[in-house]
């Protein structure tokens, strides 16, 4: 164990060892405050975007190679997205749409109407995978879920929350998962799913690993592994987006130009938005040519 403590935007990982499980916990704070601060989301919707934003960690954190996860959900409700983005470094990212005015309480479905979940698997290196499922369940932890049930075909259970420790929005989750070597039996699992729905959000949100782990499952052993930290942080720049303006026909650029008198890109993950005048076109277009890709 290292000597720094994080008990917040951190993923710990973890072994039942002697009943064949594996399990895993996220807890996120600044991360998910940050994703949610990037526009004036309604409630449901930023409690959403937590409960996704901790599924996708979550699943992530089952990756068995360097590449991202993306879990969006669409639909033709008030929110028609919900996507969060991470990678195997727990770098994560994320945003919403939505028309209109939406509940304090309002349920997944009221927000997505009929839609369904996305899951697309990146990996590095290699072939890209996609998932579709239905948004069948009450809420977006049952939706994941059947995924599992569905896709890997392993038993696995997840618990997801959302809320406010101290003042602060704080989003949490665990998930566990019998291994795939078949040693696990069912009766095992059934008891720590039973241990692990006794989990208080207050303990989600405010313990260490180590000590949660205690006093839910104290007559299990547990091989806590190294936590992992997880950030917010948005792959965009003013390098990339002068990349994607070069792919542009030309004059449709100059068309923008003097329509606008200089080509802007918006990201939607964290609203930052990359303007270029005129001349500062021109010296991408120039180095486009000459083979220098590089932007000043
Ligand atoms: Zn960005």
């Amino acid at each position: 164990m290292t000597d720094t403590v994080i008990t917040n935007n951190v993923l710990n990982r973890y072994l039942f060892e002697d009943l064949s499980v594996r399990g895993e916990m996220v807890q996120l704070d600044e991360a998910y405050q940050q994703i949610i601060a990037s526009k004036e989301y309604p409630v449901a919707l930023q409690k959403l975007l937590g409960e996704l934003l901790v599924s996708t960690t979550l699943l992530t954190a089952t990756l068995k190679f360097e590449g991202s996860i993306t879990i969006q959900l669409q639909g033709d409700g008030p929110v028609s997205l919900a996507v969060i983005n991470g990678d195997h470094d727990q770098k994560i990212r994320g945003v919403a749409r939505w028309e209109g005015d939406i509940a304090d309480n309002a349920t997944l479905h009221e927000m997505m109407g009929k839609g369904y979940l996305v899951i697309t698997i990146e990996p590095r290196k290699g072939e890209r995978y996609q998932g579709v499922v239905g948004l069948e369940g009450e809420n977006l932890t049952q939706v994941i879920e059947n995924y599992f049930a569905n896709s890997e075909q392993l038993k696995t259970r997840l618990w997801i929350r959302t809320g406010e420790l101290n003042g602060k929005a704080h989003a949490a989750g665990m998930l566990i998962q019998i291994m795939p070597d078949g040693t696990g039996s069912a009766e095992d699992f059934e008891h720590l799913e039973q241990l692990t729905n006794t989990v208080k959000d207050e303990e989600l949100f405010g313990l260490e690993a180590q000590e949660l782990l205690y006093r839910l499952y104290n007559q299990d052993k547990v091989r806590l592994f190294e936590p992992q930290p997880v950030v917010f942080h948005c792959g965009c720049s003013r390098e990339r987006s002068g990349a994607a303006i070069i792919t542009v026909n030309r004059t449709e650029i100059n068309d923008i130009l003097a329509e606008e008198g200089s080509v802007s890109l918006h990201c939607d993950y964290c609203g930052t938005t990359y303007s270029f005048n005129e001349s500062e076109v021109e010296e991408l277009f120039i180095n486009a040519q000459s083979g220098d890709k590089t932007v000043h």
